[in-house]
């Protein structure tokens, strides 16, 4: 069975390894700076522990914690607070000191930004505080080639791994922007555009029609009985015909041509450079192939008997006293014309006047 980790776990996840390097790459310049100073073995023990044990011991605890995200800042600031206490028993060496503080405050300010970042510094200046009660004040500035040494992969490891870490991270968001924009402007069910982008994308075309003189055309679709098909076969029999219904329509279409779920079993579908004639023959053509369609019942596959019709209404765009609700309307009437001449007909809105002088023989 999947382990459901709790919301956070991502964030421990990222700090850990970098937790792992810093404090390692950390060890060998505290250990450049220490050995000289005839230092107690149980500094060895602590140093030892600090940087090979603690960030285990943090990710363990932070992961299997009910709250990963509180817990690691709070690390993050223990590290601070560490951090605090090496500048002390490194004597304040200048290079060691803000190299290893510069490493930890970076940690800290890609995790919670400034504010934490505060809260870091006050740690680091306890951690400094108790240093200087467990040592007393010492000073060593001496910088050596072996400490210059000692701090290159610091310097040139440790930037490195951050801006990839904050790479991944950026590329991570831009594909959760691209999926939040899909799942934005597609319906649910049959993954065609949803009414509110469909009808954004009728509006662009509005203008492109208007900008370029061009013809523009609607056509809008509503499935004949379809109660019957829920009551007859169950609900999901019912959007499983939606969904093959949208895919054959799109069969059908070219990429321009814009089709979108308008309302429960209503399609609507933008033909952009299409006159009444050109959008009323695409309509008629789409309601044969769906007269003739075989939707399947996924719970029966082999039982392909199910069929259904639709009634069409078109429109082309009125330039002249028209917006995009009236543009609607008139295919509406149109709709509800094929709807009142017994369904499974296409009929074409002419003039302000819903008339049928092109319909389905
Ligand atoms: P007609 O259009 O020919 O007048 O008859 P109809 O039975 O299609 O009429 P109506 O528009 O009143 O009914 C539409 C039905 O579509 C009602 C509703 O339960 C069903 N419906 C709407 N959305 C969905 C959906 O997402 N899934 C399913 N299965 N049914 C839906
Ligand atoms: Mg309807
Ligand atoms: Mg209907």
């Amino acid at each position: 069975m999947a382990v459901v980790k709790p919301r956070g776990f991502s964030f421990v996840k990222r700090v850990y390894p970098a937790r792992m390097l810093g404090l390692a790459l950390a060890c060998l310049i505290i250990t450049t700076v220490l050995l000289p100073l005839h230092t107690s073995p149980l500094l060895w023990v602590v140093l030892v522990y600090n940087c090979f044990i603690w960030p285990h011991l943090a990710y363990f605890i932070a992961s299997s914690s009910a709250n990963p995200i509180r817990f690691e800042r709070l690390h993050l600031l223990g590290d601070a607070a560490m951090g605090g206490f090496w500048v002390v028993a490194m004597g304040f060496n200048p290079l060691g000191s803000s190299i290893i503080t510069m490493m930890l405050w970076m940690n800290i300010v890609g995790a919670g930004g400034v504010t934490l970042f505060v809260q870091g510094f006050a740690s680091t200046l306890v951690g400094l505080s108790f240093g200087l009660l467990a040592f007393g004040m010492r000073w060593y500035p001496a910088t050596n080639d072996t400490l210059v040494y000692a701090s290159i992969p610091m310097l040139m490891l440790y930037p490195i791994f951050i801006g990839s870490i904050t790479y991944n991270l950026s590329m991570q968001l831009h594909k959760q922007k691209e999926l939040l924009k899909h799942l934005s402007r597609t319906d649910g069910l049959t993954g065609i555009l949803n009414r509110g982008y469909w009808e954004t994308r009728a509006k662009e075309e509005i203008v492109r029609a208007r900008r370029n003189h061009s013809s523009l055309s609607l056509i809008m679709i509503d499935i004949d009985h379809f109660k019957r098909i829920n009551d007859t076969y169950g609900h999901s029999v019912g959007d499983h015909v939606l969904t093959q219904l949208a895919q054959y329509l799109q069969w059908n279409l070219r990429e321009t041509e814009l089709l979108g779920r308008y309302g429960g079993e209503e399609f609507a579908i933008i033909l952009p450079d299409a006159d009444n004639n050109k959008a009323w023959q695409m309509g008629e053509r789409l309601r044969e192939f769906i007269e003739q369609a075989v939707f399947q019942d996924p719970a029966d596959p082999h039982h392909a008997s199910l069929r259904c019709t639709i009634s069409v209404g078109v429109a082309a765009f009125n330039d002249g006293d028209g917006d995009f609700s009236s543009w609607v309307r008139a295919a509406d009437a149109a709709l509800y014309q094929a709807k009142g001449m017994g369904r499974n007909r296409c009929i074409s809105f002419v003039s302000n006047n819903p008339q049928h002088i092109l319909e389905s023989s």
